[in-house]
């Protein structure tokens, strides 16, 4: 009984030896490794050597989760694998709290009970140690004995729970280390620029995205102030409410304008929070900051794409409200004076001077219709620009004749200087630079109550400057930008009230950039304008090649027939038109034939090939007007073919041409243009 006591005895003292080799060795396991499979062989080995185990194995409970994540070695193999938390044997030793030891027909009467479930094979002995550690790491450590129902009893579990004790100080130790790991790597490819500080303000990190952004790397600004990024322009008082706050231990948030290091600006979106030591006293400060100068470019552009479009559309409604003034006006003239010409009693003299106010209104509103035209023709890109050599003086000189008249019934005088391009010749659209000017002279007449309007050239190496100066009202500075704007006119009411559009200059600006040149104004409220039109000298085109140079209503006709009475076919849709054409044609000995299409036209003359005038309208329905003039001068090369056009652009001429008209006439059509234009191509014929 002594020698047995002995050997207990030295037996007690190897074992207690040996578990304090296990105990010193799973310290470096602990330090040493890396995984949970890692330390658990090292566990496994070291337990080995005081107990027969056959596996060893850890079942996780993770935060909130229902099921135990299990990693260990049976009979030498490696295994992972997760079974729910309710219902396992672990999950029943962990709810327990307590460190159980169980043989198979215990674990087998359990399962009997449906306390728990057992997948797999029981082992022979099971002893499980519940843990709970700091960084949520819980669960149970299990050793198993597969075969052998003695291999270990009541007295190990001691040893198992000092290897609990070991496995959750290693797994709160790796659970704190993937944290940080976390953590960096989130600040580190953090797509926010991040600035730790001390309590003092004075930077102790810089996460990369800060040097990408700034420019400044992390040796340039640690042991710094984030003052260095400053840009000047944030009122000191904003500085001074972040320091308030951060300092009272509450978030800061703002947006400040910072300065990189090649000195160019951005915008952060900001957020800066005080970081507290044990003691609840502030030991950091940590900005979280956001580049949005993108994003405030973006809503800047915003801002500005919804004023135009608002201002767009300020501008159409008064446009429409100013149209339907504009057109209104004449419009109830012409009405009103037709009613007053029914008057019987009415003296011849007052009865011209009615029509004069009529025609008068009549010609307002097709210039405004031109302007309608016109404006949404360049707008379209589909204005054709038609060059030609001509002399600009000879432009200058035909204005000026034009509108003198117009100026003195102002009281106004009209002057030009263009001496200095007496025999300059240039290549340009001629028509166009002609409506642009009269579209400033008319403007400086309108606007000039008293003085003068001059009109005078400026040559230059590539270009020739037209300048019309006035001595009028002038137009405010913030206006001046605007005027050029489609409807945009200045407000002057309190002065008096103009009439216009406000398409005019849009018109000059856009006829200025088809010829590739430009349309600038200088002016001071009180005093006067003067408007710069800029065209480029143009390459000089060949003779020859001077596109519809010559008024085109005087072509050649070659045969000239002379008859007693003429016979005039009409071709016309319009009722009113075509009423119009014929009490006209009636005054002379003309035998007048009406057809209202194209085709009818064709057909009437194939009948009466003896007509020896068409007045073409060009746009009729069936067969409009340049097919039935191709069908008629099939038929006859000498007969004279008129189109009437509403709107005459150089290429709408040269298209009526090509069909085979000898001439046209301009849509309202007069009297005495009509007369002239038949008169000269019958004569010539
Ligand atoms: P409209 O004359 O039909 O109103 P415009 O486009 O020709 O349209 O001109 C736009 C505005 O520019 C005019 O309403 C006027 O306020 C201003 N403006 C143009 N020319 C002159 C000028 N010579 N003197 C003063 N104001 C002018």
């Amino acid at each position: 009984k002594k020698i047995a006591l002995v050997f207990k005895d030295i037996s007690d003292i190897v074992r207690n030896e040996s578990l304090l080799m296990i105990q010193r060795n799973l310290a470096y396991a602990i330090l040493n490794s890396k995984t949970v499979k890692e330390f658990l062989s090292v566990a496994a080995f070291e337990l080995s050597r005081i107990l027969d185990i056959t596996g060893i194995y850890i079942a996780q409970l993770y935060n909130k989760s229902d099921y135990l994540s299990i990693t260990g070695y049976i009979n030498k193999f490696h295994k992972n694998w997760t079974e729910p938390h309710k219902g396992s044997l672990e999950g029943y030793v962990y709810d327990s709290e307590h460190s159980v030891l169980v043989s198979r027909e215990e674990i087998f009467d359990l399962c009997q009970k449906g306390e728990i479930n057992f997948h797999g094979n029981i082992p022979a002995l099971w002893m499980g140690v519940p843990f709970s550690g700091e960084n949520s790491s819980c669960g149970v450590i299990a050793v198993v004995n597969m075969e052998n129902q003695n291999a270990f009893s009541k007295t190990d579990l001691s040893i198992i729970e000092l290897i609990a004790n070991e496995t959750k100080i290693f797994l709160d130790k790796k659970r704190s280390e993937e944290n940080t790991i976390k953590i960096t790597k989130a600040i580190t490819e953090s797509p926010s620029s991040i600035i730790i500080t001390d309590r003092m303000g004075v930077i102790e990190y810089v996460n990369p995205k800060f040097t990408s952004l700034t420019g400044y790397t992390p040796e340039e600004v640690i042991g710094g102030k984030p003052s260095i990024l400053k840009s000047g322009d944030t009122p000191d008082l904003i500085y001074k409410s972040l320091w308030g706050t951060i300092t009272s231990g509450q978030e800061w948030r703002g947006e400040l304008k910072n300065r990189k290091k090649s000195g160019d600006f951005y915008w952060e979106d900001v957020s800066i929070s005080p970081v507290f030591d044990d003691n609840g006293y502030i030991s950091h400060y940590v900005a979280v900051k956001e580049d949005i100068t993108d994003r405030r470019q973006l809503i800047s552009e915003l801002i500005r794409a919804r004023d135009k479009a608002e201002e767009s559309d300020r501008l159409k409604t008064s446009f429409i409200q100013n149209i339907s003034h504009e057109m209104r006006t004449p419009m109830n003239g012409v009405m009103g004076f037709i009613d007053l010409l029914r008057d019987n009693s009415l003296m011849d003299s007052e009865r011209m001077e009615f029509l004069d106010t009529i025609e008068k209104c009549g010609n307002r509103m097709l210039y405004i219709i031109n302007d309608l035209i016109d404006i949404s023709k360049i707008e379209a890109g589909i204005m054709q620009v038609n060059r030609r050599n001509f002399k600009p003086k000879d432009l200058l000189r035909d204005l000026v004749n034009f509108f003198t008249p117009e100026a003195g019934k102002d009281g106004l005088t009209l002057i030009m200087k263009a001496d200095n391009i007496d025999n300059l010749e240039i290549t340009s659209d001629y028509e166009k630079i002609y409506a642009a000017l009269s579209n400033l002279i008319k403007n400086a007449i309108k606007f000039t109550d008293k003085g003068r309007v001059s009109l005078r050239a400026e040559l230059n190496r590539d270009t020739i400057d037209f300048i019309v100066t006035d001595t009028g009202i002038g137009i405010p500075e913030q206006a001046q930008k605007k005027i050029f704007d489609r409807f945009a006119r200045v407000d002057n009411s309190n002065i008096k009230r103009y009439e216009g559009t406000g398409l005019g200059l849009s018109i000059v600006k856009g006829y200025a950039e088809l010829l590739g040149g430009s349309v600038e104004v200088e002016s001071e409220e009180g005093s006067g304008s003067a408007f710069r039109f800029t065209i480029p000298l143009g390459q000089h085109a060949p003779d020859g090649e001077n596109n519809l140079s010559e008024d085109l209503s005087y072509s050649n006709i070659t045969e000239h027939r002379e008859k007693e009475m003429t016979k005039v076919l009409i071709a016309e849709d319009e009722e009113t038109n075509r009423l119009y054409l014929k009490t006209l044609l009636k005054k002379r000995n003309y035998e007048l034939i009406t057809a209202t299409n194209g085709k009818e036209a064709v057909d009437l003359f194939a009948q009466n090939r003896d007509i020896r005038l068409v007045l073409m309208d060009i746009r009729m329905p069936v067969m409009d007007g340049y097919e039935a003039t191709r069908e008629i001068r099939e038929m006859d090369k000498d007969v004279v073919i008129i189109a009437q056009t509403a709107y005459a652009s150089a290429a709408d001429r040269e298209k009526v041409i090509e069909a085979g008209c000898n001439g046209y006439i301009l849509k309202p059509i007069r009297k005495e243009e009509l007369f002239e234009v038949i008169d000269s191509l019958l004569t010539e014929n």
